[in-house]
């Protein structure tokens, strides 16, 4: 490696030279003193290279116990934040994300996104705002669970909501997070109708046999979202069931695309992560946001391990619901045990060609994928 950079290094250095020594004249400029000129030349570059060097797109998976919480932070410092974990705990899940906006030097949530009000997404929201500004609050609109309990967390977000701007979530739409392209592609049960840019291709996953596709719970409802920078393209889809959302989402038509990026829909619970979403998918990287003892099921851990393609499976929890050779290998585990002192976060950051890097916070272990498009 050496070697060759340096060969690359040199050639470099000669291209500078000669481009300066077009501009000026170099006739009578002796050859140390060239290569001299040249070293200078590449030394006063590099900070000027390393200037125009795109910023990556960071997002960080929090570790909130099995609920969810996923910051995105955009090149251009806006950020979008997906649900926000638990509430009660003493501000529990609102610390974590602090924490994660701190290292991210981010001091307010430009854009929050509740995919729908089960408490394990909404539930941190009045905490959360009491820690950080909240700007914009995206959502699929009225709950179509109204038990007492339900009731309770939808008031307590309303009362939230209403010190911020709400924007009603509609398939299609785009969330405008200044250098991202954030896609709507599901909300209040509804599918993006034409497919979002990059899908649209027929899905040989599909099955034959059509399920009789009914879901009355919020799940159902989930805001889910397609965030693109560049080439890098990552869905969120909070808890979509497979039926009736995935499908409708992907078959017969793929309206997604393929993907470098896909987070667990429904914290990899059974009735999320069909196979016929994740292989139409084609991640690169699977990222589980299941608890230690919720969700992280057999099934879906099997759908993204047989995924045509996969690369790289990271979990926030080892899943004491699934057998060791179905969990990811442990360095990619964020949190070991049921322990949930330390809530270590899983970090990604991408660029727009498409490569993205994925580090373990508990213990730095870190890969960089390469862009296959
Ligand atoms: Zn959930």
């Amino acid at each position: 490696m050496t070697r060759h950079s340096g060969m690359q290094q040199g050639s470099k250095s000669g291209s500078l030279l000669s481009h300066f020594c077009n501009t000026l004249d170099c006739g009578n400029i002796p050859d140390m003193k060239k290569r001299l000129l040249g070293l200078t030349i590449v030394v006063l570059a590099l900070p000027l290279a390393l200037a125009s060097a795109p910023k990556p797109l960071s997002v960080y998976f929090i570790d909130v116990e099995g609920g969810q919480s996923t910051l995105f932070v955009s090149p251009s410092g806006e950020s979008m934040l997906v649900d926000t974990g638990w509430p009660d705990h003493n501000g529990r899940d609102a610390q974590r994300i602090l924490a994660a906006a701190r290292d991210a030097g981010i001091h307010q949530i430009d854009y929050l996104v509740i995919t729908h009000y089960h408490e394990d997404h909404v539930g941190g929201v009045p905490q959360l705002a009491t820690l950080i500004p909240i700007r914009n609050f995206i959502d699929h609109g009225q709950p179509v669970e109204t038990y007492p309990r339900a009731e309770a967390l939808y008031q307590a977000y309303l009362r939230v909501r209403g010190k911020g701007n709400h924007i009603l979530a509609k398939p299609g739409m785009q969330i405008p997070v200044r250098g991202l392209d954030v896609t709507v592609l599901t909300a209040a049960g509804d599918t993006i109708g034409p497919s979002a840019p990059g899908g649209g291709e027929p899905n040989p996953y599909c099955p034959k046999d059509v399920q009789p596709a009914t879901d009355h719970s919020e799940n159902a409802q989930s805001v889910g979202v397609l965030v693109s920078y560049g080439k890098f393209r990552m869905t969120d889809l909070g808890d979509l069931p497979s039926w009736p959302g995935e499908y409708n989402l992907v078959c017969p038509t793929n309206r997604v695309g393929h993907v470098e990026v896909y987070l667990t829909d429904q914290h990899a619970y059974a009735e999320s992560g069909a196979f016929f979403l994740v292989d139409a998918l084609h991640p690169i990287v699977a990222v589980a946001d299941n608890g230690a003892h919720k969700g992280g099921a057999p099934e879906a851990f099997m759908a993204v391990r047989m995924s045509p393609g996969l690369e790289g499976f990271w979990d926030l929890h080892y899943s004491y619901s699934a057998d060791k050779k179905l969990n990811a290998q442990a360095p990619f585990i964020a949190n070991l045990t049921d322990n949930s002192d330390h809530a270590y976060w899983i970090k990604l950051t991408a660029f727009p060609n498409g490569a993205f890097t994925v580090t373990n916070q508990r213990n730095g272990e870190s890969k960089t994928y390469q862009p296959r498009r």
